[in-house]
């Protein structure tokens, strides 16, 4: 039943989308548009180019990250494979790498076997895995679909969700719950798709700068971008810091800009890749953004959470979604606001939108409810310790998700 009203909503959406007017295109936020702000950071306190120290210690960085005065400080943690704490990486306080998820894949599988399952949705153009984790009953009747780090410096919500999949998965083994309900019996009855690093390249390059790019040609292609940036906004810091804000895909790509949703219309103000905004060279040109649509092909997809970084808040009204779908997102966005204390993102003025090319507006057009969180505060990326308060504040919001859509 459930299944055939929203079937039948997200083809009236398609419709309705496909005929309003685009107009009146504006969005009001950096997730969702071309105005700078939300989980940008550095934007609010730096008009022209990357907040980061300049180069040969001139001292002119105006941003957060101003602690490393001189060039030949790096910004990147030598010291990053952590220790794993009872055999997983998520758990101990440490830059959360690609590999480490991989490591943490593995062990989430070893330790609690056939109820979570991993895929892989695509390969990146650096040759890395987009995986997907399958969390309790693949067909059961509600699907959760749960994504991270679409955006590269913001990989603390890699880390976050895979400590929420092993603190799940845990409460099911020990026979712990969720109001009396048992996490086990909860995840015969939901089924949460797991993306925890949407864009592992963009993660890599903000961990790590151009040491760990895999194949010759990106490092080309982003000498490249560097040098177009430099003079686009008269940058002069070096290197490492400019990659350590990496956002985009290694091909300087914003996935969150490349869906075909408005993607024609949006005018991204970069027209040449780059390490944040740039649209890309057509709709859906990134494996990054056809692994969050073909992740959409597997299952009825009831609704799907976004993390992103930062800003505390949680948004959930966007243009092209219906009143039914927005009155959803607004009932998860309460339960994350109950958890989280983050505020919540105003209601969008504009209703009309073609969109913007962002995942929520596709997902809108579809018919399917969404919340973006945006954990942390300050700059991206966030300091590794923060997952210490971002973990107290999101702990239980994914085991009371499954409640809750258990129990509506
Ligand atoms: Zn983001």
């Amino acid at each position: 039943m459930k299944r055939n009203i929203k079937k039948i909503m997200a083809a009236f959406t398609l419709a309705a989308t496909m005929m309003i007017s685009f107009e009146n295109q504006m969005v009001s936020f950096a997730e969702f548009g071309p105005a700078k702000g939300a989980d940008t950071g550095y934007a609010i306190t730096q008009t022209v180019g990357p907040s980061v120290p300049a180069a040969a210690g001139s001292g002119t960085g105006t941003g957060t990250n101003t602690t490393a005065s001189a060039a030949s400080i790096s910004p990147f943690n030598t010291n990053v494979y952590g220790t794993p704490v009872n055999g997983f990486y998520c758990d101990a306080v440490t830059t959360y790498t690609y590999e480490n998820m991989q490591a943490d894949i593995s062990a989430l599988q070893s330790h609690f076997g056939d109820i979570v399952k991993s895929g892989v949705l695509g390969v990146t153009a650096d040759n890395r895995n987009i995986y997907e984790l399958i969390v309790g009953n693949p067909q059961a009747e509600n699907q959760i679909l749960l994504i991270g780090s679409m955006h590269g410096r913001e990989y603390i919500t890699t880390q976050l969700i895979m400590r929420q999949i092993h603190g799940l998965l845990s409460m099911a083994e020990t026979g712990g719950g969720v109001n009396g309900q048992g996490a086990a019996a909860l995840l015969q009855s939901t089924c949460i798709r797991v993306v925890p690093m949407n864009n592992p390249d963009g993660v890599t390059l903000s961990q790590f700068g151009i040491a760990k790019v895999n194949k010759q040609e990106n490092v080309a292609n982003l000498l490249a971008m560097i040098e177009h940036d430099k003079q686009r906004e008269n940058y002069t810091g070096d290197t490492d810091w400019y990659f350590r804000r990496w956002k985009n895909n290694i091909n300087g790509v914003d996935i969150n800009r490349n869906f075909s949703i408005g993607w024609a219309q949006l005018d991204d103000s970069r027209y040449f890749p780059s390490y944040e905004y740039f649209k890309g060279p057509s709709a859906e040109s990134e494996a990054e953004t056809q692994a969050l649509i073909k992740v959409l092909t597997e299952a009825d997809i009831d609704e799907v959470i976004n993390y992103h970084a930062q800003g505390g808040v949680v948004y959930w009204s966007y243009g092209g979604a219906t009143d039914e779908v927005e009155a959803r997102s607004l009932e998860l966005a309460k339960l994350v606001k109950q958890d989280t204390g983050y505020i919540l993102g105003a209601a969008s003025t504009n209703k009309n939108s073609v969109g913007s090319g962002a995942y929520k507006e596709y997902l809108a057009a579809k018919g399917i409810p969404a919340v973006t969180i945006e954990v942390g505060v300050g700059s991206c990326p966030l300091p590794e310790s923060d997952i210490t308060g971002i973990w107290g504040k999101n702990q239980n919001v994914l085991s009371d998700l499954i409640y809750e859509i258990n129990n509506r």
